[in-house]
């Protein structure tokens, strides 16, 4: 059978980057041997269940460009099949209704506790005969003896005693079917041959592949992928920092540098920390999965993502760049061309939204100099050659950066100082910080206008300093 693998998120959130991640491990097991994909939503819990976070988790493998061969199907659109395997399981005896009030379930339970026993309910209505009509719920009849062995691809052999599974509720009374249920159901029907799925799932296995094999079916491969920890050791929450996909767009992420950087959490190839989704297609194997836990490490996600920033095509890199501009309040065309300024900003930013912000400075004057800039570079020195500098540029005929440069060159030449005592200080002046592309390129994307009248602003603060020095 051709390797067929799914991801079943419950839309009751945004996409977690745990979920993104057990998506990822069976997407590209699915590649990596040729088979197939399905998305899957599993929307039962119909209180918890929102058409927003659907929209979200789509948005958010759509982003991933986690692509999907079958599906999305929903499980709230499946119920007549569900009802139709339960019926099924009633007719074979393999399941039976049962009405035992809450109450008795409670005296069960704390009875269990009291005698330190694993509370589990006692098969009571296992022989009674219960009328379709009274409420009940119906109850999957688990096996009572014996053992139900996973070979987990990732956790290696688990053994599980059939006596420590209860019956567990297959429908509940208001006849809606649960989930242990209504995956047996998809998995089968969709001819999964692998679940992959986090590892808070291991203790539904044996209940899983019980009822598979009381419908006389092949349980599929199990793959149980350990939890992602924050940095201090706990699971990874909010309170750590972000944990949705989408915001890591937001925070100026590249999804290749999310993708290859959760790819690592958990699985390695030698010292290797960088993967295309070609190399990962290619070397992935869910048994190389850590049966540990492992952490996130957000400074290695920025590094992996400056890597992917200069990499990429300046092109992308401005489209990607563009709604991070608008955030920030500028209309990228409303200044140079955003593709230019991205291929100048690729190696000096870790994420996008770095990259907007040391560029709005092309795009419109700011309010103040960086303050360690000005302090250092914007001081009485400056003025002589920031003056003749503002001379020559107003004298230009053109506004490209070779000419611009010979300014420079001439300034420094004409004043006897190195270059970077008049670029620096011109720098701060049109860039408002000590860090900026070429100068040549900074002066001629920032334009003429706006330089001078920077240039002005500059000059014009230190006059303002000398005076208060002297003063
Ligand atoms: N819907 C379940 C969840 O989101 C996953 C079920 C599964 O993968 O079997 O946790």
């Amino acid at each position: 059978m051709s390797t067929k693998t799914r991801f079943a998120p419950s839309p009751t959130g945004y996409l977690h980057v745990g979920g993104a991640r057990t998506a990822l491990f069976s997407w590209l097991h699915a590649r990596k041997h040729g088979g197939k994909y399905v998305l899957r939503i599993e929307d039962t819990d119909l209180q918890r269940s929102t058409t927003e976070s659907i929209n979200a988790i789509l948005e958010a493998m759509t982003w991933l460009g986690l692509e999907y061969d079958e599906g999305p199907f929903y499980q709230t659109k499946r119920f007549d099949r569900y009802n139709e395997v339960i019926d099924e399981l009633l007719e074979k005896n393999l399941a039976y209704r049962c009405n035992c009030p809450k109450e008795r379930l409670e005296t069960l339970r704390e009875g269990q506790m009291a005698r330190k026993e694993k509370p589990r309910y006692d098969g009571h209505c296992r022989g009674l005969s219960i009328e379709a009509t009274e409420p009940h719920v119906i109850r999957f009849r688990n096996p009572d003896e014996g053992t139900v062995v996973v070979d987990d691809q990732v956790r290696g052999k688990i053994v599980f005693s059939n006596n420590e599974l209860d019956d567990l509720i297959v429908r509940r009374t208001d006849g809606s079917p649960t989930y242990n249920l209504t995956v047996v159901v998809d998995d089968s029907d969709m001819g999964i041959t692998d679940v992959i799925r986090g590892d808070d799932h291991v203790n539904n296995t044996p209940r899983q592949i019980n009822i598979l094999k009381a419908l006389g079916k092949e349980p599929p491969r199990y793959a149980h992928v350990p939890m992602i920890l924050g940095d201090d050791g706990s699971r990874l929450s909010k309170r750590h920092g972000a944990v949705s996909v989408m915001e890591y767009r937001n925070q100026g992420i590249l999804p290749e540098a999310l993708l290859n950087y959760l790819v690592r959490l958990g699985w390695s190839h030698g010292d290797e920390e960088l993967f295309t989704l070609d190399q990962m297609v290619e070397l992935f194997a869910i048994e190389d999965v850590n049966k540990a836990a492992s952490a996130f490490n957000t400074e290695k996600l920025l590094w992996i993502n400056q890597h992917y920033i200069k990499q990429s095509e300046p092109a992308r890199i401005a489209r990607l760049l563009s709604p991070h501009m608008g955030n920030l309040g500028i209309d990228p065309a409303e200044g140079p061309d955003l593709v230019e300024v991205a291929r100048q900003q690729q190696e000096r930013a870790k994420t996008l939204v770095e990259m907007a912000e040391i560029s709005a400075f092309f795009y419109r004057d700011f309010d103040e100099f960086e303050s360690k800039a000005a302090k250092k570079h914007l001081k009485a020195a400056a003025l002589e050659p920031l003056q003749q500098v503002r001379q020559k540029l107003a004298a230009l005929d053109s506004w490209v950066g070779e000419e611009l440069h010979q300014v420079v060159i001439d300034v420094s030449a004409s004043l006897s100082l190195n270059m970077g005592k008049v670029a620096q200080p011109l720098r701060v002046a049109v860039a408002g910080r000590a860090a900026s592309p070429g100068i040549d390129v900074t002066l001629e994307l920032v334009g003429r206008e706006a330089c001078l009248r920077r240039i002005d602003k500059a000059l014009a603060y230190i006059n303002h300093r000398v005076e208060e020095q002297a003063s």
